[in-house]
């Protein structure tokens, strides 16, 4: 069985992801969506909350389920007998810590392989910041986020504002 592992922080999930996520269900036979926390960002929403919101919108993949790890991720994969990590790459300014973070993954961890999926032209300006961003000045988000999970995003973004 061909298992990917779609790790991200998703404060919150937009449609960037979830178009990276989607397709790589196509091309695997299960993908575990692994939410942490990145160490160098506070998150806005809560590891439960990011967690439900991916669930949320993507309820209709089958083949998919949703984690939580702060740990290595080449550990995590280890521990999942992960064939591989896939990312998203937007610009070049994601390759070369992503590049990084390949090579170090693949170091500490041989027999899993790092896969970049390219982003959708869309989607390549969109990211959990940009979300963050323009909510929380009162711009409109729906192009950026699912409907389901929209109006918790609206809720929680204007209370912290
Ligand atoms: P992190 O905070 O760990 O960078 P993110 O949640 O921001 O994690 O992103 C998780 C993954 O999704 C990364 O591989 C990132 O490159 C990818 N990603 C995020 N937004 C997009 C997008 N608009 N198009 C393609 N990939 C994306």
């Amino acid at each position: 069985m061909k298992i990917a592992i779609c790790p991200g922080s998703f404060d919150p999930i937009t449609f960037g992801h979830l178009d990276i996520i989607r397709r790589t269900a196509k091309l695997f036979d299960q993908v575990i969506v692994l939410v942490s926390t990145n160490q160098k960002k506070s998150p806005c929403f809560t590891r439960e909350e990011r967690v439900e919101f991916i669930r949320r919108v993507t309820g209709d993949i089958p083949n998919l389920t949703v984690d939580t790890d702060d740990g290595l991720l080449a550990d995590y994969a280890r521990s999942k007998g992960a064939t591989a990590i896939v990312k998203g790459l937007r610009a070049m300014s994601d390759f070369e810590y992503e590049f990084q973070m390949a090579l170090t993954n693949k170091k500490l961890c041989p027999e899993v392989e790092t896969i970049f999926v390219n982003t959708t032209a869309e989607y390549m300006y969109l990211s959990s910041s940009v979300v963050k961003q323009v909510c929380s000045l009162g711009g409109d988000i729906s192009e950026f986020v699912p409907a389901e999970i929209l109006p918790d995003i609206i809720n929680r973004l204007k209370q912290t504002n």
